[in-house]
């Protein structure tokens, strides 16, 4: 190659420098890997200069043959993987080859911070997978060359992997590299005790390829070279003849895609090199599923549920959705509108036969056969997960740690509600250690209970012994603790499951038991109500500014006093909340609930004309908002009084 500008060194960052060094001294076994990372990446370049070709037709020039090739030198012990796709600008080799930005992984270096320098943690490489990087396992030395489809001049990137790496312009008009990349590994010295065998054997290379890159849509081509021996014309090799050595390109993968295949004849690894292919993510799918559409709509769907979360799940404007294909082509990667948002983490490829191959994406997004997909796939989904939860409770609840927080922002949309709430998880006063679904809650519910109750709040800790549950745990009522912070969002869409109310224990009046004993505690709870009406008034009168009303309740058995809100009032957190987010709201005063059956009401009774009186409600409110984690109205009043109290 001829050079146009001096070799530039460049040094990588500290952290790809660590994670190069990792890389070469790995102990991970399953280093052929390296190979479907460079075939993975040439497809995409592929895809991308297809995609590119469709609205600028010259792109493609005379070099129309998408495809990815391998040579291999054992003399030179050589291997190289190239592609005639969209190529790198020189920018584009800074970027993508020359620092790592993507956020698994920066979560590995992370990883690989807090272990330390000395111990190597193998496995790692499994779990996050660095693409490109992982050439340097199998090589000493990597040497890229690329043109961008719209440049003239190529780009040479070289490194050992030591710290460094060069940047060269080279000059096509002498040197003529075509339109795409070349990756050239020179490879460390092969050891097959070592769990070193040698690249550069194309036999080796082709079954790395059938078993890891077979469904790859463009040919991987080989040269090979075959020995023909002399033949009659009956076929019968001739005594003495000459043999002769035959060399041609052989497709190494079938191309098949593996969506077209019997389910029957795909191996759970093949659908996971698939699930990889497409994702970049490098643990095995939690969960495959294949099906066919047919009948009014013809379609099938590939789809993965992983099982991992993306670091990037929760942001706003995070990319998601299926590949989309025509009659096996792809027209459109990552197309959200096959997902609702709410099944986001969900992976894969829908392959319809209904809609043209030339479709707009303007033109889609009105198609009617997308929405019809879309709710299928939805659906489809959600019974899934319904038999995984029901069959395999431990994977179940996995996924759900991983993604049950996504599924729950599905509730706001009408259409999947019912589906959804039974799948919906919850911790609860049954136990502390398991998770419950609603189907199970119902299952328990005591005698004579006909609601569904639940507490929302920030920790498990200040739910379990807030005072306003003592009642349900005298009566033995389980109670669901929604202690996530969507789960203040979720709340307002949970009304009612199996014909049973679902309701906040912190809200309303509670009366428990069955209707008799309703009846009796409603009746008591009136006539102590009347016979403390004027303490009430004037506990009420002293806490004006704090709490709209003071009442008694049946909740409280062991506390004095405990804060409620009104049916429709919003949970003190989701206050805080939106009040966090900026939204101006006025304070919303909550219910000071008392019970008539603590001393300390009688205490109350007596102090009932003097000035303590002021001092005790303050202090009973101020209780009250610390039981539930809530900032004290006036800690400098509250700490006064207190130390009174103390001394007394
Ligand atoms: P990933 O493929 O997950 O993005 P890689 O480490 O495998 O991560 O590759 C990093 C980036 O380098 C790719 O995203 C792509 O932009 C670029 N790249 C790698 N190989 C090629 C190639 N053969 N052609 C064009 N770009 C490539
Ligand atoms: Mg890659």
């Amino acid at each position: 190659m001829t050079a146009t500008a001096q070799a530039e060194t460049h040094a990588f960052q500290a952290e790809t420098a660590r994670l190069l060094d990792m890389m070469i001294h790995s102990l991970y076994t399953n280093k052929e890997i390296f190979l479907r990372e460079l075939i993975s990446n040439a497809s995409d370049a592929l895809d991308k200069v297809r995609f590119e070709a469709l609205t600028n037709q010259d792109l493609l020039g005379d070099d129309t043959e998408l495809q990815i090739r391998l040579e291999t030198d054992p003399e030179a012990r050589t291997l190289t993987v190239s592609d005639n796709g969209i190529g790198m600008t020189r920018e584009e080799v800074i970027q993508n080859i020359g620092t790592i930005a993507k956020s698994g992984t920066r979560e590995l270096l992370e990883k690989l911070k807090d272990s330390g320098a000395s111990d190597q943690p193998a496995d790692l490489i499994g779990q996050f997978g660095v693409g490109f990087y992982s050439a340097f396992m199998v090589a000493d030395q990597v040497t890229l060359i690329t043109r961008h489809a719209e440049e003239d001049s190529a780009t040479q990137w070289q490194s050992s992997g030591d710290g460094q790496y060069t940047l060269q312009e080279l000059d096509s008009a002498a040197d003529q590299p075509g339109r795409g990349t070349r990756v050239t590994l020179h490879l460390k010295e092969a050891d097959a005790e070592e769990g070193q065998p040698d690249y550069s054997q194309p036999a080796l290379l082709a079954q790395i390829v059938k078993s890891h890159s077979d469904f790859v849509a463009y040919p991987i081509v080989q040269e090979q070279t075959r020995e023909e021996i002399e033949r009659d014309d009956q076929g019968q090799p001739v005594e003495d003849g000459e043999t002769k050595s035959i060399t041609e390109d052989v497709t190494l993968n079938s191309m098949q895609p593996i969506w077209i295949r019997p389910q029957a004849d795909v191996t759970e690894e093949e659908y996971a090199e698939f699930y990889h292919h497409i994702s970049h993510d490098w643990q095995p799918p939690a969960k495959t599923i294949s099906l066919k559409a047919e009948g009014r709509i013809e379609f099938s769907t590939l789809l993965f549920i992983p099982s991992q979360a993306p670091p990037n799940l929760h942001y706003a404007n995070q990319d998601f959705g299926l590949h989309l294909y025509v009659k096996r082509v792809l027209i459109m990667e990552n197309y959200d509108e096959l997902l609702p948002r709410y099944l986001r983490f969900m992976k894969g490829i829908v392959d319809s036969s209904d809609l043209p191959l030339n479709i707009s994406r303007q033109r889609l997004q009105e198609d009617r056969h997308i929405k019809q997909i879309r709710q299928w796939i939805s659906r489809r989904v959600l019974d899934t997960l319904g038999t995984m939860q029901e069959e395999k409770p431990e994977v179940y609840a996995t996924f759900w740690g991983q993604f049950g927080g996504v599924l729950k922002e599905g509730l706001a949309d009408h259409t999947a509600k019912s589906a959804l709430l039974p799948l919906l998880m919850f911790s609860s006063s049954a136990d502390p250690d398991k998770l419950t679904s609603l189907v199970d809650y119902v299952g328990r519910m005591a005698e004579g209970q006909e609601e569904i109750y639940f507490i929302t709040g920030d920790s498990r800790a200040l739910v379990e012994n807030a005072p306003q549950l003592e009642k349900f745990k005298a009566k033995q009522y389980e109670v669901l603790y929604l202690t996530d912070p969507v789960d203040e969002f979720m709340a307002q869409y949970l009304d009612k499951f199996d014909d049973k109310p679902i309701k906040s224990a912190v809200k309303g009046t509670v009366e428990l038991g069955d209707e008799e004993e309703r009846k009796q505690a409603e009746e008591t709870l009136k006539k102590q109500s009347e016979q403390h009406a004027k303490l009430l008034e004037s506990l009420q009168k002293s806490l004006d500014d704090h709490v709209k009303e003071v009442r008694l309740t049946s909740r409280l058995t062991d506390s004095p006093s405990c804060l409620v809100g009104s049916e429709f009032d919003l949970s003190p957190q989701l206050e805080r909340m939106l009040r966090d987010s900026g939204a101006e709201m006025p304070t919303q005063k909550r219910i000071l609930e008392l019970n008539p059956n603590h001393p300390l009401l009688e205490k109350l009774q007596q102090l009932q004309d003097s000035d303590g009186l002021a001092d005790h409600a303050f202090m009973l409110y101020s209780n009250a908002v610390l039981a539930e984690g809530g900032d004290l109205p006036d800690p400098a009043r509250f700490n006064r009084l207190l130390a009174e109290l103390m001394l007394k």
